[in-house]
């Protein structure tokens, strides 16, 4: 398996970055990649930034609410799925709970199950 490891730290506050989104929570790009102009975070909406930047706002709330809800489920913590299922487990519960991630949203919510997952072996 491949194992991207980002060192690049934020550019605004500096933090470091898990998926590319900066895990400071109060900080800007915790929302948004460093692609995106600091100046235009400030100038343009939401809509106008994701039509710029072909990116979509990450929701963190998104991501937290689906890997809750898996690890609430002890069934599914022992059932381990292969190697890329992760993906239709987060997929599948974000349905159940009504949610429709962006892809990146969902692929962090899989990588951050999947980190919980290996601490509790
Ligand atoms: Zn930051």
């Amino acid at each position: 398996m491949k194992s991207k490891v980002k060192t690049h730290k934020c550019k605004a506050c500096k933090a470091g970055l898990k998926q590319g989104y900066c895990q400071n929570e109060t900080c800007v790009y915790s929302s948004w990649p460093q692609t995106v102009q600091v100046e235009d975070l400030y100038h343009l909406s939401y809509a106008e930034l994701e039509t710029k930047y072909s990116v979509r706002k990450f929701h963190w709330e998104v991501v937290t609410e689906i890997v809750d809800d898996i690890l609430s489920m002890p069934s599914r913590n022992v059932a381990l799925p292969e190697t890329g299922s992760f993906l239709d487990v987060v997929n599948n519960t974000a349905k159940t709970l009504g949610l429709t991630p962006s892809p990146a949203e969902a692929i962090m919510a899989a990588r951050i199950f999947i980190e919980k997952t290996q601490q509790k072996v």
